[in-house]
Formats: structure tokens, C-alpha cells, sequence
């Protein structure tokens, strides 16, 4: 928690100010909020007239979201939970507002001016790794502390903070499996128990305007929206297929991951929450690698690599700005052919699985994270187009967008990441789908016009996509053929040989 300013006599109140993190559980400014003016009635000893506030906002800011390309879908689901959100602060007396602002420069004299108009002592918030939103906290802090209002930023978003799971050498990893096994041993220490709801600091409040965002949005409805429902996938989850999750996570055809993804993005669900669910049922999900805690195990690691990424993000802002994360890879030529581009976009690059999971994209807003994997590798690798045209069409499309996970993701995939990628391991779209979609299930569902296509040749795209094209079945031929890009890639990537 960091703590700016002092405090003001002729002030009381508090506001929460809600950002990536809708929710009233787990929430560590909300919760300190709360405890804040109770402590104040406290103080004075007797029933005040005007007993301290809890306010909550959320700033909206349309005209960012559009330049970040933050995806309609995400918007929609945010708005949706916005709205509830301001339902269940109500229940805690808290009345919750939202600032509809041009520009997201305007942030800070706006709240500042919200502060003022609301008599506020501190405000209290979730600190984020981003760089803008970083840079936006400071000034925020410094210009309430001009007013003589408090700032406390609070970790919540990981599961340790940012810049705390460190190398011998004090340095943020550079590799995720001695990151991983620091984070284990520091979280073996350190028991995940998310704070509860805040006691209502206030008689229940009345909802009568519902919230609209100004932006364009795409219905989400395929998703369910609310932190009652969230909290319920999370324990069907762990209480069902987390088990299983080692044997069925790579399996796009069943449902062998938990599909949170959506929920932690926007912080309805907390990884504390997730964490200590897991462990409940699993105790040994930390340690255990084996027996019954294997999967419980591996999901762990799952939420690892989340930490991993936003950790990143603060040891190396230039990540928020998209650069290589390997500087070898600035000399990589990339082919980036428009109109390769928008085949691999709308699924019709004549490769059934890579074009099945840009359609689930596409229709959803959500791919599974083994189809992400082959689909990134072939936009980089087989048609060799630049990483970031890749991260910023996922943004455009993902209900799930986080740019820390998205660029870790998109960097891993295209070798110009953090880990030991080598540039030369290259996925063969062909033997990733025999060997996670053997029976063409995932295929078929999102290319129904290969239904009646034998499981064999959908996996042999490469011979048989001018058949599938000549027999006028609606499909299209392979747009490269997978030996010959392959080669053309290496040749490409080399550029990433480290010098002898
Ligand atoms: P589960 O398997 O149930 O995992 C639980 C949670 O752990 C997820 O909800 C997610 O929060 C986290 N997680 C899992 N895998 C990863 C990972 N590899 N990296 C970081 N966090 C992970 N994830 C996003 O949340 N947003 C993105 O924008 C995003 N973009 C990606 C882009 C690429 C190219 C790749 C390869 C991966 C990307 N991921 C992203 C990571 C991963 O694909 C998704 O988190 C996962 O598919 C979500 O499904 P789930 O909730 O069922 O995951």
C-alpha cells in the first residue's frame, strides 16, 4: 500500500475508485474505505449528523479505449458489470458514480474537482502496472496532495506484487520457471485469504439511473455477467474439471479450463480468490506436482504466468509500449502482407484449425489458449507478419484483453519474448490439430461446412485444401504451403541467432 498526503480536518469522507477491478469482495481500497469512516464514528464517540461517506466512481474515458483498441465485447461486459456493481454498493450504502470524460488526460483534475465537490479525505484504488495508468496515479496523487487528500494505492491485482519476486541478484526473471518456483515458495508463506464484503456503512440506497458507457459495444451476452456468478464458475470449476485440468486443458473441444479469463481481466474475480478456492479443495496445489494435486498444480502455474506477465510489464515498461522484448528481434523482416492479414483475420487461411479458432474468436470474443498458441505462431511464423498486427487485432476482438497477458502471449509465441523460445521451434499447424483436436470436433463445430470431411484430411490441409476447394465445399485453399514457409521463417528469424 503506498500513502500519499495528509489528511484534512473539514473533510470525512472516502471514495473508492473502482478501475480493472469490479467488485465488492476481495477488495482491499473498497474494505479500507470502509474501515476508514467507521473509524472516524468511532472517533467521535457519538452519533454525528452527518456521518461519514463512502463514495465509489469510475472514470469513463471512451476516447482511450478506442486509441488502446479495447474490444467492444469487453466494453459491453464492463458496462454490465458496472451496473451491477453500483447494485451491490448501494446494499453497502455506497452511492456510486461514473465520469464521463473526453479525454483520459482529464482524469486527474476531474477527480480532483469530484473530491472537492464531496468533501473527500482520501481516496483509495488499486495501482495498476500499465505505464499510462501508472503515470496518471502520480499526478492523481500529487494533485490531491496539493488539496491536502489522501492517495493510497493498494496490490490486488496479482497474487504477489509487482517487483517483490526477485533473482539473487535483485532483479525482476527474465525466464518463468525460476520465477515460478520463487513465487511458489513466497506464496507457500503467505496464505491466500481474500477480504471479505465490507459490513454496509449506510442504510441501503436506491439504484434509479442505469449506466451507460459512450463507446461502441458489442453484445456480450454469451458470457454471464456478475461477481455471484463468476464466484459460482469458479467453484464448479475447481469442484469439477480441476482435477482433470492437466489431462483436458489442451483440448479445445471440452471444457477443460475454467473460461475466468473475461472475469479476472476486468477484476470481477480476484487470483485471490482463485488461489485460495484451489487450495481449499486441493491443499497441496502449490507444492503437490503429483497424485491428485496435479491439476490443481498446473492450473497454479496458469495464475503464476499471469503474475509473471503484469510483473514484467513494471520491471520493463517499454512492454506497454510494444517493443521486442528481445532486442535481436528489431532485425526480424517481416513479410506483413495485408491481404494475408485479413485471410488470417476472418479464419480462411485454407488451415482448418487455425481458421476453427479465429472463428470461435471472432464469434465469441474468447479462444481457448492452445489455439491462441498455434494461431500466433502461424501468423508469425508461416505467413511472417509482425507480432503486434496479431496483439492489436486479439485487443480489438477479446473479452478477455489484458495487455500484459496478450503481449506476454503474442512475444512467447513469435520467439521475441522473455523465455527460451527458441526462434526455430516453429508449431506445425497439421500436427497440433491431430494431436489436440484428433477427432476434428473443435474443427467442425466452428467450420460446419467440414462436417462430413474424414477426420484424417482435416489434419493433411496441405494436400487436400485444393480438394476441399475443387469439391466447392465453401473452403478455401491453404494460403501457404506449411514445408515451404516453414523454411522461409527460419531464414526470416534468424535475425535472432545470437552473435558467436
Ligand atoms: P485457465 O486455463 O483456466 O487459466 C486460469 C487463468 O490463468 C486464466 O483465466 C488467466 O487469467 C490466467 N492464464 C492462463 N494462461 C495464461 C497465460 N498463458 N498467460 C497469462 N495468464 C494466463 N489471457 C488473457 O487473460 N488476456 C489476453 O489478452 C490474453 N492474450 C493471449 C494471447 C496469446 C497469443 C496467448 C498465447 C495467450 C493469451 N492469454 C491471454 C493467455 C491465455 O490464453 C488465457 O488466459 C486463457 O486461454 C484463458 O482461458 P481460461 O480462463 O479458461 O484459462
Amino acid at each position: 500500500m503506498t500513502s500519499v498526503s495528509a489528511n484534512n480536518d473539514l473533510r470525512q469522507n472516502a471514495l473508492v475508485w473502482f478501475r480493472q477491478d469490479l467488485r465488492v469482495a476481495d477488495h482491499g481500497p473498497l474494505y479500507s474505505a470502509c474501515q476508514f469512516v467507521k473509524a472516524q464514528a468511532e472517533n467521535a464517540g457519538m452519533p454525528s449528523e452527518r456521518p461519514a461517506k463512502v463514495y465509489g466512481v469510475f472514470t469513463s474515458t471512451p476516447s482511450q479505449w478506442v486509441s488502446h483498441d479495447i474490444a467492444p465485447i469487453q466494453l459491453d461486459f464492463i458496462e454490465r458489470h458496472l451496473n451491477m456493481l453500483a447494485t451491490s454498493l448501494a446494499a453497502l450504502g455506497i452511492e456510486f458514480k461514473v465520469l464521463h470524460l473526453d479525454r483520459f488526460e482529464d482524469v486527474p483534475s476531474a477527480l480532483r474537482q469530484l473530491c472537492q465537490q464531496l468533501d473527500i479525505a482520501c481516496v483509495f484504488a488499486h495501482a495498476e502496472p500499465e505505464v499510462n495508468e501508472h503515470q496518471r496515479d502520480q499526478k492523481v496523487g500529487r494533485m490531491l496532495a496539493e488539496q491536502g487528500i489522501g492517495f493510497e494505492l493498494f496490490e490486488g491485482h496479482t497474487l504477489l506484487p509487482p517487483g517483490t519476486v526477485l533473482n539473487q541478484s535483485g532483479k525482476m526473471f527474465r525466464v518463468f520457471t525460476p520465477f515460478s518456483r520463487a513465487w511458489r515458495s513466497q506464496l507457500m508463506n503467505r496464505p491466500a485469504v481474500p477480504l471479505a464484503v465490507p459490513e454496509p456503512v449506510g442504510p441501503r440506497l436506491d439504484v434509479t439511473e442505469p449506466i451507460s458507457l459512450d463507446c461502441k459495444k458489442r453484445s456480450s451476452q454469451l458470457w454471464r455477467a456478475g461477481e455471484g456468478e463468476a464466484k459460482r464458475l469458479l467453484e464448479e470449476f475447481v469442484h469439477h474439471n480441476l482435477a482433470e485440468y492437466r489431462a483436458f486443458r489442451d483440448i479445445p473441444s471440452v471444457d477443460g479450463t475454467s473460461c475466468l479469463s473475461p472475469y479476472l481481466a476486468i477484476g470481477v474475480l480476484s487470483p485471490t480468490q482463485c488461489l485460495a478456492t484451489a487450495m481449499a479443495r486441493f491443499p497441496g496445489a502449490l507444492i503437490d506436482d503429483s497424485g491428485e494435486h496435479a491439476g490443481a498444480f498446473t492450473w497454479v502455474t496458469e495464475l503464476c504466468w499471469r503474475d509473471f506477465y503484469r510483473h514484467l510489464l513494471v520491471a520493463f515498461p517499454n512492454l506497454s509500449k510494444t517493443r521486442n522484448f528481445n532486442e535481436l528481434a528489431d532485425g526480424i523482416r517481416w513479410r506483413n502482407n495485408a491481404e494475408e492479414f485479413a485471410l488470417w483475420c476472418q479464419g480462411k487461411t485454407g488451415y482448418p484449425i487455425v481458421d476453427a479458432a479465429m472463428i470461435q474468436l471472432n464469434q465469441t470474443g474468447w479462444m481457448h489458449n492452445r489455439l491462441r498458441m498455434i494461431v500466433a505462431s502461424f501468423l508469425t511464423k508461416h505467413l511472417l507478419i509482425d507480432w503486434r498486427w496479431g496483439e492489436r487485432y486479439f485487443r480489438q476482438q477479446l473479452i478477455d484483453g489484458d495487455l500484459a497477458a496478450n503481449n506476454g502471449g503474442w512475444q512467447w509465441s513469435a520467439g521475441t519474448g522473455c523465455d527460451a523460445q527458441p526462434y526455430f521451434r516453429i508449431f506445425n499447424p497439421l500436427s497440433q490439430s491431430e494431436k489436440f483436436d484428433p477427432e476434428g470436433k473443435f474443427i467442425r463445430k466452428f467450420l460446419p461446412q467440414l462436417a462430413s470431411v474424414s477426420s484424417r484430411k482435416l489434419h493433411t490441409a496441405d494436400i487436400v485444401g485444393a480438394d476441399l476447394f475443387a469439391s466447392e465445399l465453401d473452403y478455401p485453399a491453404p494460403i501457404v504451403d506449411h514445408k515451404a514457409a516453414r523454411l522461409r521463417a527460419l531464414d526470416a528469424l534468424s535475425a535472432m541467432k545470437r552473435a558467436p
